[in-house]
């Protein structure tokens, strides 16, 4: 176990009540954060690290994202969500390989690592070689094997698969994986599987992300089809009777946020995906006002492009302050709450997300020394608004560094694009099929 004593550091610590500690010293014994501010007369530090002046702040969470989806990054640009879907993605996905799933995850990890991300939610394929690939890495994921439920045509596997998978990575690399069911969507999936899913959920006490209500028209398909909202849907089948994490929730009226606000469920809304396909505005003041948790995502590479969570974070102030009329939308440290601690609840990992005695020594160091960022009046202000993700010079998970002074400590950067080159290249040169249809 090595002591670990920070010392001259601005800590922010983005608890209840988002204290900030100029000149300050942080002690970490071992994986777990030990004191902040007042450190113990008897702490031995094996190592002293002088910050000089630098933010010391929890690491962010990506709460939605398909990790491996870094090869479709720029592959299907500017066309709406079902073209997108039928004419470029899911043809690629047709020739979807494990490898190319290993290393479209390592990539992911890199520009992850590097940007302050410290924990993602994937929802994808292939999730075993994804959790060989974070059990190595050092990040933190709650990985969902995605299902459509549609068995000849298929990508990936079925139910009874996915729950020995989830037995198998729940609270694997001591606790730095969880696991929970995956399907797809209520636009996708056969109402029968749904059911079946959410019995499965019921029995095993499994946690599901799933998309939802991300368009008017899957909404206007689902009232057509089954005089349902997607989320009375997914309410009726019985996936809300567990905890949930559901990506995009766009398009909700006051009673789906009523069932919302009575089940355990995470919002993740994805701002840039949200407005590169023209979805519409997460109601995230409706949902606060409900006290449901909402935090933010990347989405896949795929659609948004970036996985940069600084970018996020400021699409969501603005997009909200935008949509909403209001100046004081998502002020202070709110937007830093989503990207930090209520991350670190939807995905389940509830000893991080913040800086506070007893919490795992999970936390990112924000270089604010740069032109960029002077002057230094409002820190939670110059976080939100002035950060990019080149500015994060280190990162730790439960005591581990996974980047220290913008050096990679876990992973062989150059080995991964080989592997990443070498597997997209199989990939695109294989036949491709059409195996589904989105239709909204
Ligand atoms: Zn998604």
């Amino acid at each position: 176990m090595v002591n670990r004593l920070f010392e001259h550091a601005t800590l922010v610590t983005l608890d209840d009540e988002s204290h900030i500690y100029n000149d300050a010293s942080l002690a970490i014994a071992g994986d777990t954060i030990l004191a902040l501010d007042q450190i113990p007369t008897d702490f031995r530090p094996d190592e002293r690290i002088d910050v000089g002046g630098k933010v010391i702040m929890p690491g962010l969470y990506n709460s939605h994202t398909h990790a491996a989806m870094t090869f479709a990054r720029g592959f299907a640009e500017d066309l709406p969500l079902s073209r997108w879907f039928n004419e470029r993605i899911w043809l690629l996905e047709s020739a979807l390989t494990p490898d190319m799933v290993t290393w479209g995850t390592q990539l992911a990890a890199i520009e992850m690592i590097r940007g302050g991300i410290i924990g993602f939610a994937d929802h994808y394929f292939h999730m075993d070689k994804v959790a060989d690939v974070v059990a190595q890495n050092g990040m933190r994921a709650l990985l969902a094997w995605a299902v459509f439920g549609r068995d000849a045509s298929e990508v990936g596997t079925t139910v009874p698969e996915t729950v020995d998978f989830i037995h198998q990575t729940q609270g694997a690399a001591n606790g730095r994986l969880r696991a929970c069911l995956g399907p797809h969507s209520p636009y996708m999936c056969p109402e029968d599987f749904l059911a079946r899913t959410a019995a499965v959920a019921v029995r095993e006490q499994f946690g599901i992300h799933i998309h939802a209500a991300e368009t008017a028209g899957q909404v206007e398909n689902s009232l057509r089809l089954y005089d349902r909202t997607p989320i009375e849907m997914l309410n009726h089948l019985g996936l809300l009777e567990t905890p949930s994490l559901i990506a995009h929730a766009i398009h909700v009226n006051n009673i789906d946020l009523e069932i919302l606000s009575r089940k355990r469920v995470n919002i993740v809304q994805c701002p840039s995906t949200h407005m590169k396909y023209g979805m519409g505005v997460t109601r995230v003041p409706d949902m606060m006002a409900r006290h449901i948790n909402v935090a933010l995502g990347t989405d896949g590479a795929g659609s948004s492009t970036a996985l940069n969570m600084w970018r996020e974070m400021r699409l969501a102030v603005l997009t909200q302050r935008q949509a909403f009329g209001t100046a004081t939308l998502l002020g202070g440290s709110e937007a830093l709450h989503m990207a930090t601690r209520n991350g670190a609840q939807a995905l389940g990992f509830t000893n991080s997300g913040i800086l506070a005695p007893g919490y795992a020594a999970d936390c990112i160091i924000v270089d604010t020394t740069a032109t960029h960022f002077q002057p230094l009046h409002d820190i939670i202000a110059a976080l939100v608004w002035c950060t990019e993700p080149a500015d994060v010079s280190d990162v730790m998970v439960a005591g581990q560094w996974l980047l220290r002074e913008r050096d990679l400590q876990t992973i062989d950067e150059a080995e991964a694009r080989e592997g990443f080159e070498e597997a997209l290249a199989l990939m695109l040169a294989s036949p491709y099929t059409h195996f589904q249809t989105y239709d909204d």
